[in-house]
């Protein structure tokens, strides 16, 4: 039997990209004081490795939102702390897929009255967007596989694996959620978070 899945993108080349669009980013910004905000919850590994590379004059905050409907409609379920009108804010996604979620968001926010909105993204699934937005940053292109790890779930689980996994057969997982903790860890019954964090 085929395995179901694969891990795509291991930790040291995460480490490296992730450290490349920091100082990208960084060269980019000048002296302009940021306000980094991380879309919850997918964001919040990429958020904290990238943030290492920013400049010390950044300010973090998160939202969170709410999806409702099957064209992607979003809503804010919890907001930043940091007012954001007359802003540079940097929007931070895990990954951009349709571009439904970004392109709701970055609007809101330029209505909203924020100066400008940059937009990063570890990964990009360019060839399913259908929405055209500006991904300014992104991390790594890639296909069309359901992705997990680094901050990426299936029913929650799996955003604090180190490495990001493809699932190439998702009804694996749908028969039982904890499959791919299985195939990491198979000396494990129940894997600990312990084994796949740092
Ligand atoms: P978009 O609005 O661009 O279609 O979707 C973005 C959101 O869809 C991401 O923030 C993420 O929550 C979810 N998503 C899209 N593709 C994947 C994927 O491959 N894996 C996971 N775990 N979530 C995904």
């Amino acid at each position: 039997m085929t395995d179901p899945f694969v891990e795509v993108i291991d930790e040291a080349t995460l480490a490296d990209r992730v450290a490349q669009l920091g100082a990208e980013i960084t060269k980019d910004l000048g002296d302009i004081e940021p306000v980094v905000v991380g879309i919850l919850r997918g964001s919040v590994p990429f958020l904290r490795d990238l943030a290492k590379g920013l400049p010390l004059r950044s300010e973090i905050d998160f939202l969170a939102l709410t999806r409702f409907g099957y064209d992607g409609k979003v809503s804010i379920a919890m907001d930043t702390s940091i007012p954001l009108d007359g802003r540079f804010i940097l929007l931070v996604e895990d990954i951009v897929d349709t571009g439904l979620t970004l392109s709701t968001l970055r609007k809101m926010l330029l209505a909203r009255g924020a100066l400008e909105v940059k937009t990063v993204a570890l990964v990009d699934k360019v060839k399913r967007r259908i929405v055209d937005v500006p991904v300014d940053y992104a991390g790594f292109e890639v296909g069309d596989e359901y992705l997990l790890g680094y901050g990426m779930d299936w029913q929650g689980k799996y955003r604090n694996l180190r490495s990001i996994w493809a699932a190439l057969d998702l009804s694996v997982l749908q028969k039982d959620p904890l499959a791919l903790a299985h195939r990491i860890f198979p000396e494990h019954a129940v894997p600990a978070g312990r084994s796949a964090v740092r």
